[in-house]
């Protein structure tokens, strides 16, 4: 790019010394780009509810004395949207969050079983209306390298995502499995499903299948890719399988702690 410094190749350390800090331009170059395209997408995404905003107001500028109606209506709307914006920067500051996560999170570790029982408990309360299908073939006192909040977070994602997608089918599986490797989660719904051009992009920033409808359920977009973000730092992985009409299907992969294989490289490093 037009930072680089010009250099003639040669053999001297001159040469090598110049290559490496193009290097270190580049990758500056790079994060700065980001970031604009990160400011773009946030100023882009506020634009609509700053303007769903004003248009309120001025309605309740223009009739809201005369119309008592008119007055309440475009008050309430007023606060939904406020409420809706609130919830918006709450995830965009939870994203920036994750792009940089202390390294003393990635040390802890999160016993398995407690955590999936709590989720599960909460979602219940919280969806009493729901069916939800827990599969629990967890190794009792099995852990998993990651923060619990972070772990937390996921399946929360991953679940609110199930019941805000479900369609009339009120219904939701949640499994977990461990082996010596890995803990596998699996968070089935029988909603509306992803078609397949949206799969490749549901874990972008701001991205919604439906922007008109999803924007009545109150999304933003950014759930997946916080999701995204967060197991893929813990060296996991998170992918998607859906059929339109039928359903979708999320599954997570993480590494197990496993005390005893552990216990053995730090023998044989004795
Ligand atoms: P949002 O806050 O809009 O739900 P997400 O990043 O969590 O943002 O999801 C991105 C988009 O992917 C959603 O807007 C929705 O269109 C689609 N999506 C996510 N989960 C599901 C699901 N379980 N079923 C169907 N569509 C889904």
């Amino acid at each position: 790019s037009d930072s680089r410094i010009k250099v003639r190749k040669s053999n001297d350390e001159l040469y090598d010394l110049t290559v490496n800090i193009n290097k270190m331009l580049d990758r500056m170059q790079a994060y700065t780009n980001q970031q604009k395209e990160f400011v773009e997408d946030v100023s882009h995404e506020l634009r609509t509810p700053v303007a769903v905003l004003e248009g309120h107001l001025s309605m309740l500028q223009r009739w809201g004395k005369d119309d008592p109606e008119v007055l309440a209506d475009s008050i309430t709307s007023s606060l939904q949207e406020l409420k809706r914006m609130q919830s918006l920067i709450q995830e965009m500051l939870d994203l920036t969050r994750v792009e940089q996560i202390d390294s003393e999170y990635l040390e802890q570790e999160t016993e398995v079983e407690p955590l999936f029982t709590q989720v599960y408990n909460d979602f219940k309360m919280l969806h009493p209306d729901f069916a939800v299908n827990f599969d629990d073939d967890i190794e009792p006192g099995s852990k998993v390298k990651i923060y619990r909040n972070h772990l937390e977070q996921v399946l929360v994602i991953l679940l609110d995502n199930a019941f805000k997608y479900s369609g009339d089918r009120k219904e939701i599986n949640l499994a977990a499995s461990t082996n010596e490797a890995l803990l596998e989660v699996v968070v089935q719904d029988y909603g509306v499903g992803i078609a397949k051009k949206d799969l490749k992009q549901v874990f972008n920033r701001f991205y919604r299948v439906d922007k008109a409808r999803s924007r009545k359920r109150g999304g933003n977009g950014l759930g997946l890719s916080i999701a995204k973000r967060l197991i893929e730092i813990y060296q996991g992985t998170i992918t998607v399988e859906s059929v339109v009409g039928s359903g979708t299907v999320f599954r997570i992969e993480l590494p197990i702690v496993n005390s005893e294989l552990d216990k053995n490289m730090a023998n044989k490093n004795d």
